[in-house]
């Protein structure tokens, strides 16, 4: 496993953004159609907006009509961790960055093939990386 990045919560605070923090560290959801990468057809690699870990490849970003980034795979499936979340009156499986523990957004079995699945991701928790 790849070094855990542990910070307090102080630390993230200041680090991060006011929005990135409530989403990332505490757990919450951006609007839908509010960010950035919503309608994103850049090119290039999603890293985690904590920790910079490769979390989402351009390529397998596609138009959901949800409002919030989708993908239908991570760039690694190490980058990323699971967690089931049963608030709100679901259940819901959240997709956290394996590395920092960021949370991200969730992931749903709606999703296009080849995977069927739909990570439904925080454009905030994001940070588009440009290919090289
Ligand atoms: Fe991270």
């Amino acid at each position: 496993m790849a070094d855990k990045i542990s910070k307090s919560d102080q630390e993230w605070k200041s680090q991060l953004t006011p929005d990135q923090y409530a989403v990332c560290r505490q757990h919450g959801t951006e609007a839908p159609f509010s960010g950035k990468y919503a309608h994103s057809k850049d090119p290039g690699m999603y890293v985690c907006a904590c920790c910079g870990q490769p979390l989402f490849d351009s390529d397998t970003k596609y138009d959901s009509g949800s409002g919030w980034p989708s993908f239908y795979q991570p760039a690694d499936k190490a980058h990323v961790a699971e967690n089931t979340d049963a608030t709100l009156g679901m259940i819901r499986t959240e997709v956290l960055c394996s590395k920092c523990d960021a949370h991200l957004g969730h992931v749903f079995p709606d999703g296009p093939q080849p995977t069927g699945l739909r990570y439904c991701i925080n454009s905030c928790a994001l940070e588009l990386k440009g290919k090289e």
